[in-house]
């Protein structure tokens, strides 16, 4: 989805955003930059935003591109013949890549204004396809516009570093995804156990369409009743979805993860602190459970839940060990239940 403006990069950048708002409103863009950060934190769609703004002839007082002209819908499209996206599946950038990108800069199809290149995976330069690069650094290049992503800024040349902007970007805040995600029309319960488990939002985008992602919010959800109404052992209700949860090891991470944050729920209403709570939409359930409950036995719960997922990658038999905790965890609710279990 491509960014609008730049207000609304802001949102997931502030930092990023305003320096680079302030950079083209007062003319003082860098022909060089290099985006640094994690996976996930947007760095390409501001590269795009860039280029548009760099492009766009009808720009607003706030440096924004218009989004409708000849330019900014190519560049929406990454079809505009003078910017360039340079998206690397091999473990090197070669320099044939990078020849290739010059004489593609070169030809006559290349329209007036800004040219703009946009390298990804920046880190996998090689020395002879970085060489090339640097090479075109120091011509004086009008109007040509560098932009490389990379997620390890310590593996680019220290001479191509000592060229260029850089620009840290941040994980993203957890609250901006949780609201983009509900903004796409995902439950509120799913976005906020999601923005939970990522700060990537495009993991977090992926992650909201898996089957298996919302069946297992879902069999927290339906465990946590199960144990308050105490109408069915959680050990079985976990055994009819073991297979698909187990099945995979990111899906098995993510159910653990779920289930241990609708524990710390249950501990933070116990201990009053509301606003931590991240499965808000339960309030009710978790208030209940957490008269059922010691303190005590959650703090032990919450220990063998970290310890099962530090063990998860080693070979343990893990169906085993799930149905070890969830019986520790049923029992721990076992005292204060008949109190409870009369009022659903
Ligand atoms: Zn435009």
């Amino acid at each position: 989805m491509a960014l609008l403006s730049w207000n609304q990069f802001t949102f997931y950048q502030p930092s990023v955003g305003r320096m680079l708002q302030n950079s083209i409103q007062t003319n003082r863009l860098s022909h060089s930059y290099i985006f640094e950060g994690p996976i996930g934190t947007k760095r390409i769609d501001a590269a795009f935003l860039l280029a548009k703004t760099l492009l766009c002839t009808q720009k607003d007082d706030h440096a924004n591109p218009c989004g409708v002209c000849h330019h900014c819908t190519r560049v929406d499209k990454n079809v505009h013949p003078n910017l360039f996206f340079v998206q690397n599946d091999n473990k090197e950038i070669r320099k044939e890549q990078i020849k290739e990108l010059l004489v593609e800069f070169g030809k006559a199809s290349i329209e007036t204004g800004p040219r703009i290149y946009i390298i990804d995976q920046a880190e996998r330069f090689n020395q002879y396809s970085a060489n090339i690069l640097l090479k075109t650094m120091e011509e004086p290049g009008v109007d040509i516009f560098q932009i490389l992503i990379t997620t390890q800024i310590n593996s680019l040349l220290k001479t191509i570093i000592s060229r260029s902007q850089i620009l840290h970007f941040r994980p993203i805040d957890k609250c901006q995804i949780k609201s983009d995600l509900e903004k796409e029309g995902f439950s509120p319960l799913l976005s906020s156990a999601v923005s939970e488990y990522t700060t990537n939002i495009d993991m977090a985008r992926e992650m909201v369409e898996n089957p298996l992602i919302v069946d297992s919010v879902q069999l927290v959800i339906e465990m946590a009743r199960s144990l308050q109404i105490k109408e069915k052992s959680i050990v079985l209700h976990f055994k009819e979805k073991r297979s698909a949860i187990l099945g995979d090891m990111a899906i098995t991470d993510f159910f653990l993860t779920m289930l241990t944050l609708f524990l710390k729920d249950i501990l933070n209403y116990k201990v009053r602190y509301l606003d931590l709570l991240v499965f808000t939409t339960e309030t009710e359930l978790i208030g209940k459970l957490s008269e059922a409950i010691s303190q005590k036995r959650i703090e032990e719960l919450l220990d063998k839940m970290l310890g099962l997922k530090s063990r998860l990658k080693y070979n343990i038999n893990v169906a085993l060990a799930f149905d070890k905790l969830l019986a520790y965890l049923e029992r721990g609710f076992d005292h204060g239940i008949s109190s409870s279990s009369s009022s659903i």
